[in-house]
């Protein structure tokens, strides 16, 4: 339902759940937050409120200068902390708004080759589509580009990778994704208005986008794997 990324400076999982704040007029079950520290990928999720989140945090914080976060509107899985995103394979994690709608096909085929499901939604696919392409040899970004090239239905994606913690991939077919431009810093988010609290420029993505996020600026590619532009723009956002 909501998605904020961040390839940042400082700690971000704070950032994020504020950022994810800004999206709860959308309605949401649960959320959770993920980063990646010293080549782990941690994470934590609650059901319900992002108080229950936050606190979650507070309890056991989660460091880390690059993460992805979301706020669940459930379809496929019972709104619960396992079925709340991210979700994990071994070498990456995901979140996602949208249906993928072929994914009981691929499931079978990743349970098929030894890949264990551990939540009910369909989102789940996604991180062990990656990761398999992962596990035969990708690279994480053409890793990304293989397992989207597979994807049916309607999603906007956010994809962390364990072993680069200056990489955020993020695709959009469907609901909207857009990137906003900082100072050594960038972000991802499923609405520019999540992005406000870090900058008014922003770049939006188009149907059949993905991009590759660091800290250094983006690459927009299109489903071919061409690289593309896409215009910055001024949002309505205030520092
Ligand atoms: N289909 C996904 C799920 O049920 C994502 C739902 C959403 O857009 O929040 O987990």
């Amino acid at each position: 339902c909501g998605i904020v990324g961040i390839v940042g400076r400082a700690p971000v999982a704070p950032l994020i759940v504020d950022a994810l704040k800004r999206l709860e007029y959308r309605g949401y079950d649960s959320a959770g937050v993920a980063t990646i520290l010293d080549g782990r990928l941690d994470r934590r999720r609650a059901e319900g409120k992002l108080v229950n989140l936050e606190r979650r945090i507070a309890e056991s914080p989660l460091d880390g200068t690059i993460g992805i976060g979301h706020t669940r509107w459930a379809t496929h899985g019972v709104p619960n902390e396992t079925n709340a995103h991210p979700h994990f394979s071994n070498d990456v994690a995901i979140v996602h708004n949208g249906i993928i709608e072929n994914f009981a096909e691929i499931r079978a085929e990743l349970q098929a080759d030894g890949y264990v499901f551990a939540s009910q939604t369909d989102t789940e696919v996604v991180a062990h589509l990656i990761s398999r392409e992962i596990d035969r040899g990708a690279a994480p970004v053409d890793a990304a580009f293989a397992a989207l090239k597979r994807l049916e239905g309607a999603f906007a994606l956010a994809i962390l990778f364990r072993g680069d913690e200056d990489l955020i991939v993020g695709a959009r077919s469907g609901p909207p994704l857009a990137i906003g431009h900082g100072d050594g810093e960038m972000y991802l988010g499923s609405d520019a208005i999540a992005l406000a609290p870090f900058t008014n420029i922003v770049t939006y993505l188009e149907d059949g986008d993905w991009v590759v996020l660091r800290r250094g600026g983006l690459e927009i590619y299109d489903m071919n794997g061409e690289r593309i532009e896409r215009a910055q723009q001024q949002s309505i956002g205030t520092r």
